[in-house]
């Protein structure tokens, strides 16, 4: 007997009658045989409304509350499901994230995941139970219940499947990965399969649709995972090692990132010791900067941009103006109007001129670029969010996607 590990999101588990759909699937599937284990998120947009009541009480609540905040969301909905099984005549039982000694590292709010107790889940698994776990949280060396940062649920699916040597599926409110998200661009294609290198890509640059650090996970211990649609009813998308036919694709996807914006710091005197304190002050803060430009020093000082997630930039700021002290009177500016667009695909190892091309797609549309970064698998640049719909759809066509 298969143990199966499945996620819904909070879509998914949005009203009482889609979890009613969903315990009905259940137990259909555990009349043929599967073992169980079955992480859910909160409900709709519960973790949305935590955090903006949380925000209404104060400008800046410690991560630690919000963890103890946002946690609860989850809660209620694996005890809803876990009802709604039972009514139904399916043994189930729901765990916190600390019930089932999920173990988390790291700073509130972005923990992640160390180790997880399997001896609970298959003691209850062998009572014939359907195991429910709450996604997103887990608890620190401390005893502090943490969260996995947002759209978590999937780290948490995954994470158990690599610990049970399980599948992983992932059902959500749209029936595969696509090659660009199809709320902005209705003609996407549907994947088959992406690799995990892919996917990894695409999620850490704003492909909303997989948690990024549970695509490290299933790459690191082979967690064959598959996202469909929740009511199981179409064919969905196999993430999984890469394979020849997606070696001789130059490009798989395209991510859309709204969520970065641009700090500009002009004027900084030209030394490496000035530009490594900048970004080690921020990495203290665990802000994650991703790209970088550099002007040629004038007069022996130079403007440095970086983008950041835009959660990050009053904290970022904050430590910037607190540097000045001790590096020299520069000047920050800031660019919140900023969407970042990355190209993605592990053809491009092999294949040259990808740049150019999307260069030359966003030039004969009159689209600026603010700063840009590539690695071996993929191209992002910053441009203006008035011009996204139009880049989304020039590069779309020119790659086929
Ligand atoms: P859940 O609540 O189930 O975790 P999410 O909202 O986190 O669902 O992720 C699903 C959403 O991801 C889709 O509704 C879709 O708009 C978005 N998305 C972004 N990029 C892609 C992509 N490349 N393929 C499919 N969906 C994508
Ligand atoms: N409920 C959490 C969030 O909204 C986790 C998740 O949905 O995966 O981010
Ligand atoms: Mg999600």
């Amino acid at each position: 007997m298969d143990i199966v590990v499945q996620k819904y999101g909070g879509t998914s588990v949005a009203t009482l009658d889609k979890i009613k759909d969903i315990a009905r699937r259940l137990k259909e599937r555990k009349e043929k045989g599967d073992k169980l284990v079955v992480v859910v998120s909160a409900m709709g947009k519960t973790t949305d409304d935590l955090l903006d009541m949380a925000y209404r009480l104060s400008r800046n609540p410690k991560p630690r509350e919000l963890d103890v905040l946002m946690s609860t969301g989850e809660q209620v909905s694996i005890a809803l499901l876990s009802i709604a099984l039972n009514e139904i005549g399916c043994k189930a039982r729901s765990f916190t994230g600390h019930q089932v000694g999920i173990l988390t590292e790291g700073f509130h709010t972005k923990s992640k995941i160390t180790d997880i107790n399997a001896d609970i889940i298959l003691e209850e698994l062998d009572k014939d139970n359907i195991v429910i776990v709450a996604g997103f949280q887990g608890i620190n060396e401390n005893n502090e219940i943490t969260t996995l940062g947002r759209g978590g649920s999937d780290t948490t699916a995954v994470a158990l499947a690599a610990k049970l040597g399980a599948v992983c599926e992932i059902y959500t409110d749209v029936d595969g990965i696509y090659t660009t998200d199809p709320r902005r661009y209705p003609e996407a294609r549907k994947l088959d399969s992406i690799s995990y290198e892919e996917m990894l890509e695409m999620a850490s640059l704003g492909a909303g649709v997989m948690h990024s650090r549970a695509i490290e996970i299933g790459q690191k211990y082979g967690v064959p995972i598959y996202v469909a649609l929740n009511t199981g009813d179409v064919p969905g998308t196999y993430i999984k090692e890469s394979d020849e036919k997606m070696e001789k694709t130059v490009i798989t996807g395209l991510a859309v990132d709204s969520n970065d914006v641009m700090i500009t710091i002009n004027n900084l005197p030209y030394s490496i010791k000035a530009i490594s304190d900048v970004f080690n002050s921020l990495a203290e803060k665990h802000i994650n900067i991703d790209m970088i430009s550099q002007t040629t020093p004038v007069n022996n000082l130079i403007n440095l941009s970086f983008t950041l997630p835009k959660n990050d930039m009053n904290t970022a700021l904050k430590t910037l103006k607190d540097m000045k002290k001790s590096i020299g009177d520069y000047k920050i500016e800031t660019d919140e109007a900023i969407t970042k667009l990355s190209v993605v695909g592990i053809g491009m190892r092999t294949q040259s001129g990808v740049a150019a091309r999307m260069f030359s797609v966003l030039a004969q549309n009159d689209i600026n670029i603010k700063i840009i970064t590539t690695s071996e698998i993929r191209i992002s640049c910053a441009i203006d969010p008035e011009d996204q719909d139009k880049a989304v759809t020039a590069i779309a066509k020119e790659f086929n996607l």
